[in-house]
This record gives structure tokens, C-alpha cells and sequence, in this order.
């Protein structure tokens, strides 16, 4: 634990108000997982003996079957980001001729800039506010003739309305595709997440789950969809130079990022049990925080319990971006929740525009607090303190920070 021992007795002694910050290292909310070393070294002296670095080698098919197992899916296709997956699946997916994509907005920050290289206009749909995520109803409210898909995004904690969502596809005959970044180990009453809709799309950024260094893979049951993701992620080339699809890019996966998957993918339960067990903490320490509730997983289906995300309740006595602020100068890298949300934000590209009240609430109470494999139990005590001594002092940092803006 690096924590500089530096207890806070007065407002000053808050690394914002100039006092010393307590953590010499920045805890984020990124997963960060750090495997087995060795094991990483073995499955990277296997591409280095074959001098097979890229171009579809031994480990990336070796990586793409092992996930396709995983997610009980039949197909796996790899690529080197999350955003070129779902970008590909989008335009290999979305009903030609048709100009929107129905995706919430309180949602990754990037979503919007994923639609506009599918050139498609987002449509932003509202949340429930009970999940944070899109369900049937919401999505329903977005379709007209211009939909071209649905992107059904998980949100941070729990699973998105995934049956209802797929059924609203089917009624509508509009193609259904799940980013699933957030819920790599999640399961749901219809079975594991990863063969739901026409094709889910993930990451392998460290941050995330299934650390790759980077990365990203699509799953699907669809042969034909992924084999044309197969060969658009490789300049939609057949063979040296004959064109099959148009519309490719160079999008592959590398072979150490996929040494790295695969090292990641062998251990990914016991990294889920240590996630489990920093929520724990997070989740019997936060009771004596009034103000504070913990968004908790349904522990009813398998989950990943990685990220820890919490509401500011009306009695919290700061605004939620003052607290991540304070927070953050304390190198405790709390993040807001998705915000602000895509349909609030400048956008230069082509947008349904709309006006999502239930969003423009829940996008100012929600934060995420640090967690992953860089964080240590003991950690979470120190996160603990530093919110009790903010909650306890709010009213007070309240008007400091009102004196600041003031002058
Ligand atoms: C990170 C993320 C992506 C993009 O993944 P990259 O591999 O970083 O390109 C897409 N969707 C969601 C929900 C994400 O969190």
C-alpha cells in the first residue's frame, strides 16, 4: 500500500485545499490486471519461435476459440480495439439505406464518434433509472424508418433488458447488436452474455475486464457475419489483392496483445473473486456513510463485480462533480458516471437531437470509485475515510468552495 500516512483532521489538510495527497499513486477505476508473468512469457515464446507476429497467427485463432468457448458462442473474430469491432459489426449489420442508430446516451463517451465512422446518426434513447441501462420500452420510443440498428449497451453494473431488447429487434426486424464491454462475465436469466441478439462486441483494453493490452472481439452464432468481419478487419482482401468487401480497414489483432489475452483469459475467475472481495469491502464499509448508496450487483447470475459505482443521495451535502474534484486531488481518481451524457455533449456530426430528462438527472449523481487490480483492501479503508471525512465536512467545503468561485 502506498498510502503517505496523512489523516485528515481540517479542511486544510485536504490535498485540494493545498493539504498532502493520500495516495502517492494514482487508484483509478481502470481493472489494470496483472497476470501470471510467466505464463504471459510462455504463450509469447510460442509466436516468438514461429516468428508468426501478426496476420492471423497461432494465438490469435487460439484466442478466438478459446472465447468462442467461453461465451458459448460459435463464432469469435478479433480485432485490434474494441471501436474498430463494433464499428465493422455496425456497418456489416445496420439495414442498408436507413440512417440511424438507436443507442442510449448515458452511455461510453465515445459512442457517438463509433456511429459517425459507421456513418449512421445516433438516436439517443432515455435509461430506466432503476438500472441505468436501456430496456424494450425505451429503445421501442426511438424506432421509426430511418433505424437501422439497435446498439444495446450494458451499463457498468448488471446487464441491460436483454430479452426485451432482442424481441423489440425481432418484432421490428431491425438487427440487434449488444456492447457488452462492461459485462464480459455476466450471465443473465436467458444464459451467458455473449450469443444474445446478432452480435456482441467487447474490449480488451487494460482498463477493462479481459486485459490485452488492447483489443477488442466480436461474438456471434451469424458464420456468414463472421466471415466478413474476418476479412474486413484485414483490408477486405481475399488472398494478396483481391477485394472481397469493400469498406475494410487494417483492424487486426496482434499476437502478443493476444499472449496477454489468453494469459488474462486463463486466470479471469480468480480475478472476479478478487473483485468480488474489494466489493465486500466497498460494500460493508459504505453502510456507515450516510448520503452514499452503493449501486450493488444482482448476485443472482454470475458477474464480474468490477466496477463500484455509487449514488449521491439528496442528504450528500456536495454536488456530485465537487466531490469527484476533491477526490481526484487526493489521487483517488473517482470518475463521474457517464458523464456528460453523448446528447448533451458539441457533436459536429450528423444527430437525432433530443431532450432526456431522466438522463440530465441521473447523469449528476452517480460516480465510480476506484477499483481493479492496483487496488489493495486497505486501499478501500482509505477511500472509506476520505468520503466520511467529506461527508462530515460538507456543509463547510461547501462554502469554501462557494468563497473560491466568489473571489
Ligand atoms: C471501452 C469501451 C469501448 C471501446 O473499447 P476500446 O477497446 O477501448 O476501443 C466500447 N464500449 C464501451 C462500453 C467501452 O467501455
Amino acid at each position: 500500500m502506498d498510502i503517505q500516512v496523512s489523516r485528515k483532521e481540517k479542511l486544510n489538510d485536504l490535498a485540494f485545499f493545498g493539504g498532502r495527497c493520500l495516495f502517492t499513486e494514482p487508484k483509478s477505476t481502470s481493472s489494470l490486471a496483472k497476470p501470471d508473468f510467466d505464463s504471459f512469457l510462455d504463450y509469447s515464446e510460442q509466436f516468438f519461435k514461429r516468428q508468426h507476429y501478426t496476420n492471423n497467427g497461432f494465438l490469435v485463432k487460439l484466442l478466438e476459440k478459446r472465447l468462442a468457448e467461453f461465451h458459448d458462442t460459435q463464432f469469435c473474430v478479433t480485432f485490434c480495439s474494441g471501436f474498430w469491432g463494433l464499428v465493422l459489426a455496425i456497418t456489416s449489420l445496420g439495414l442498408k439505406g436507413k440512417s440511424e442508430i438507436i443507442m442510449p446516451s448515458l452511455t461510453y463517451r465515445r459512442m457517438a464518434d463509433i456511429a459517425a465512422w459507421a456513418k449512421l446518426k445516433p438516436h439517443f434513447c432515455e435509461v430506466d433509472p432503476k438500472t441505468l441501462s436501456m430496456n424494450r420500452y425505451t429503445a421501442g420510443e426511438c424506432i421509426n424508418s430511418e433505424t437501422a440498428l439497435i446498439l444495446a449497451v450494458h451499463p457498468l453494473v448488471n446487464c441491460c433488458d436483454v430479452q426485451g431488447l432482442v424481441s423489440l429487434g425481432l418484432e421490428h426486424g431491425i438487427p440487434v447488436l449488444f456492447d457488452s464491454v462492461e459485462s464480459v462475465y455476466e450471465s443473465t436469466s436467458i444464459g451467458k452474455v455473449g450469443s444474445f441478439g446478432d452480435a456482441e462486441c467487447f474490449s480488451m483494453h487494460a482498463s477493462k475486464l479481459l486485459n490485452g493490452f488492447e483489443g477488442g472481439y466480436v461474438t456471434t452464432n451469424n458464420s456468414e457475419l463472421a466471415q466478413r468481419l474476418a476479412l474486413l478487419r484485414s483490408f477486405g482482401f481475399e488472398g494478396q489483392d483481391n477485394c472481397a468487401v469493400a469498406g475494410g480497414l487494417n483492424a487486426k489483432l496482434n499476437e502478443i496483445h493476444a499472449a496477454m489475452a489468453l494469459t488474462n483469459l486463463d486466470e479471469i475467475s480468480q480475478l472476479a473473486a478478487r473483485n468480488k472481495r474489494r466489493y465486500r469491502q466497498y460494500q460493508s464499509e459504505l453502510q456507515a456513510i450516510p448520503g452514499i448508496r452503493l449501486v450493488e450487483f444482482d448476485e443472482s447470475f454470475s458477474t464480474s463485480y468490477k466496477n463500484v459505482v455509487v449514488e449521491l443521495l439528496d442528504s450528500w451535502p456536495l454536488k456530485r462533480d465537487e466531490t469527484v474534484d476533491i477526490l481526484n486531488a487526493e489521487n483517488v481518481l473517482a470518475r463521474a458516471y457517464y458523464s456528460p451524457p453523448l446528447h448533451r455533449k458539441r457533436m459536429s456530426y450528423p444527430h437525432v437531437p433530443a431532450s432526456l430528462s431522466e438522463t440530465d438527472l441521473l447523469s449528476e449523481r452517480f460516480m465510480l470509485l476506484p477499483c481493479g487490480d492496483h487496488v489493495e483492501l486497505g486501499d478501500i479503508g482509505e477511500v472509506i475515510r476520505i468520503l466520511e471525512f467529506i461527508g462530515s465536512n460538507g456543509v463547510e467545503i461547501a462554502s469554501r468552495l462557494e468563497e473560491r468561485e466568489a473571489s
